[in-house]
């Protein structure tokens, strides 16, 4: 894993400290910091050169402020313009889709195949339909793969949202039928899936912008891959080139990618990112939120959007009662741990939690098997559920023969049963130290 852009700031600055103004000298040893740690995170070359003259401009001359130290300056420069370059500078509007249409609103999806057009299909439906409230319609034209046309379908049941089926041949024909129906049954929105290839192939641009001349979609959105890393720029510029593009759908962040490919495809296309994926699942797309992106891809983590999903998710009652408990002297026990667990489970599973946590903390579960570890959450609540009420509120009281039958019962060994009780041991020692306050309080300690 890599380092953080502040730590590896903190590495230079310590030259320089005093310094009441970013100067081109003290500026330039950063910079290359900076250089390197946007290549890290797969932004492409020409992006970083563009990006690193923008923040050298801003930087020098800059005043440091008594509080930062010069690195700490640079770096609130660099998170600053990257999130403008981002999109905030675009305002909110421009992450969203645009339905200012006689309906239905039509939304093109573009790009290579494997990057996860079908399943954003999916994802895209289910928001329109549970957050926006939209009757929403899908089409599948890729009339080369069957089986594509029966994930969209199958994608589409799951989301609850209409499928039309068709059995022309050609693109555009499928396309005018599924238009047709939309407007006949007042349809809101449909949302025509295309076909891709593996590589940029002058046929496949040539159908999208046949698609696109008969269409007129009010959106067209360009779904990128973010594990393509470097290469997605060059995928980006085709596309961009064939196709008045209007957005950017990046998948895969849940990956080990930083997400640098946000930052190259916003530049070459200059088109803002409207979402995000996030996960296999149908609920794992986000509105894409700049400055969370501009934190991940400087490797500060993207603390906010854990909070964001720990309130979404997180029962906050429960977390409130048991800071509660634990302020008037009450005893974290093992049914606090079993919540605590199950809360871990409600945040958008391990993988995607942890892919937002500091570079610090990835660093320390690096190498930790991510399915692995979701199954030792399940055995683990497998082996609290075994437990007694009275085991679970006194855990004290598990010794050798109750270890045994507990252990029998959760179908695992005694050693499990310790492993068990030994990292409930440390969570609340966790607890007693920060006073109450559980997994929000944690949150709340890793923003600040
Ligand atoms: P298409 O060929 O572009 O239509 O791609 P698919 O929709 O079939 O997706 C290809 C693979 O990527 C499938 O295994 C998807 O489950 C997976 N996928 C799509 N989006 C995401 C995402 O945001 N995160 C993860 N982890 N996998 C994704």
């Amino acid at each position: 894993m890599l380092d953080n852009l502040t730590q590896r700031l903190a590495k230079v600055v310590k030259t320089i400290r005093g310094e009441a103004r970013l100067t081109e000298t003290n500026t330039a040893e950063m910079l290359r910091e900076v250089r390197l740690a946007l290549l890290e995170a797969d932004v492409a070359l020409p992006v970083v050169k563009s990006f690193i003259g923008k923040v050298r401009e801003k930087a020098v001359g800059k005043e440091v402020m008594d509080s930062l130290s010069p690195g700490q300056a640079l770096v609130g420069v660099v998170q600053q313009e990257l999130s403008q370059i981002m999109g905030a500078d675009l305002g909110e509007k421009a992450s969203q889709l645009n339905f200012a249409t006689q309906p239905p609103a039509i939304i093109l999806m573009a790009g290579l195949q494997g990057v996860g057009k079908t399943t954003t299909v999916g994802k895209l439906a289910r928001y329109l339909k549970q957050e926006k409230k939209k009757k929403v319609l899908t089409v599948s034209t890729d009339v080369y793969r069957p089986a594509a046309i029966k994930q969209l379908e199958t994608v589409s049941g799951q989301s609850g949202v209409d499928f039309y089926g068709s059995d022309a041949s050609e693109p555009i024909q499928i396309a005018k039928a599924a238009l047709d129906h939309a407007k006949r049954h007042f349809y809101d929105v449909l949302i025509v899936d295309t076909a891709g290839r593996l590589g940029i192939d002058e046929q496949m641009m040539q159908e999208i912008s046949g698609l696109h001349k008969t269409l007129s979609p009010i959106e067209t959105l360009f779904v990128v891959d973010a594990m393509l890393g470097q290469d997605a720029i060059n995928v980006a510029k085709s596309f961009n080139d064939a196709l008045p593009l209007t957005g950017i759908v990046l998948t895969k962040l849940d990956g080990d990618s930083r997400g640098g490919a946000a930052l190259s495809v916003r530049h070459i296309t200059g088109k803002p990112v409207k979402f995000v994926g996030v996960s296999e699942k149908l609920d794992g797309l986000e509105e894409f939120d700049p400055v969370r992106m501009a934190n991940r891809i400087l490797g500060m983590g993207d603390i906010l959007a854990l909070v964001e999903e720990a309130r979404k998710n997180v029962d906050i009652k429960a977390a409130q009662a048991l800071e509660k408990k634990l302020k008037v002297g009450g005893r974290f026990d093992l049914n606090d741990f079993l919540a605590q667990i199950g809360q871990m489970k409600n945040m958008g599973g391990l993988s995607s939690m942890m892919s937002k946590m500091p570079a610090q903390f990835q660093q320390a579960a690096a190498g930790t098997n991510m399915d692995q570890a979701a199954k030792q959450v399940r055995r683990m609540e497998g082996i609290i559920h075994s437990m007694t009420p009275q085991e679970r509120s006194k855990p004290e009281i598990i010794k050798a023969v109750r270890k045994r039958r507990i252990a029998a019962g959760a179908g695992v060994q005694v050693q499990d049963v310790n492993r068990l009780l030994s990292q409930f041991e440390q969570m609340q020692s966790m607890m007693k130290k920060m006073k109450g306050g559980g997994m929000m309080k944690m949150m709340r300690g890793l923003k600040g």
